[in-house]
């Protein structure tokens, strides 16, 4: 009798196991054939998900925006993303919005912003500069998305391989990419100082000491110039957070 079931839970595990092989196979299929447009995905898998209010906006602490963020960077590392009521959301948002953040990110084409933290339309603002630099217009947006539009974290968020760094640690000099440059070679003196070993672009560890000294860079430029956004700092209405983007992983590290 013994023998019985343990020969029945064995055939049942095994089930389970050919089961979930089977569940994680047909899983990949089907979003790779949704990826290519092949698949139709029925209406009750797509996540009907509302435009933010002012007053859920309002509601929201500077750290509950941070968890959000995170949750959704674990979310899209997992492959996990949603298929979203786009349409019916960007009707929604075509009056007003309040988004929750605003993201400085580098123009690189590896780093799809809203896809990072998982957010659709109406989410998040997202203002996008080689290098992840901070300029007049880049404060004047910030500002903008912070004091006029209640979002409640700032992420200066970097990048892994950046080519913008890069070029600011080879000085290249070419057009307007020289000025741009010259806003990142603050970051490169810096990290160069504290740095034993090959400080060339060569140097992939070289490379990522100036990338997380360029984000700490930024923050404190919008510090220093930004006597609005520092106000809101300082009273605890904002926070100012940096972070860096994981090219093989897509998980970002906020420093
Ligand atoms: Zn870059």
């Amino acid at each position: 009798m013994k023998k019985i079931i343990l020969f029945g839970v064995l055939l049942l595990s095994l089930f389970l196991v050919v089961s979930s092989c089977k569940d994680k196979v047909k899983t990949e299929k089907s979003s790779e054939l949704i990826k290519q447009g092949v698949l139709e995905v029925p209406d009750s898998a797509v996540l009907i998900n509302t435009v933010l209010s002012a007053d859920e906006q309002a509601r929201l602490t500077p750290d509950a925006v941070l968890e959000i963020l995170q949750k959704g960077n674990k979310e899209f590392t997992e492959d996990n993303l949603t298929v979203r009521n786009n349409l019916q959301r960007v009707r929604e948002a075509a009056l007003s919005q309040y988004p929750k953040a605003a993201i400085v990110s580098c123009l690189d084409s590896r780093v799809p912003v809203e896809d990072v933290f998982h957010r659709g339309i109406g989410d998040i603002f997202v203002a996008r500069v080689a290098g992840n630099i901070i300029n007049e217009d880049i404060l004047g947006s910030l500002e903008f998305a912070c004091k006029v539009s209640g979002a409640k974290l700032i992420v200066v968020l970097g990048h892994e391989h950046c080519g913008a760094v890069k070029s600011a640690i080879d000085d290249v000099k070419l057009g307007n990419i020289t000025a741009m440059l010259s806003k990142i070679r603050p970051a490169v003196a810096a990290a160069a100082k504290n740095y034993d070993g090959d400080k060339t672009s060569d140097n992939p560890k070289f490379v990522e000491a100036v990338c997380s000294q360029n984000v700490d860079h930024a923050i404190n430029e919008i510090r220093s110039k930004s006597s609005i956004l520092k106000e809101m700092e300082d009273k605890g209405e904002i926070k100012i957070v940096g972070g860096v983007y994981h090219m093989e992983t897509g998980k970002v590290d906020f420093l």
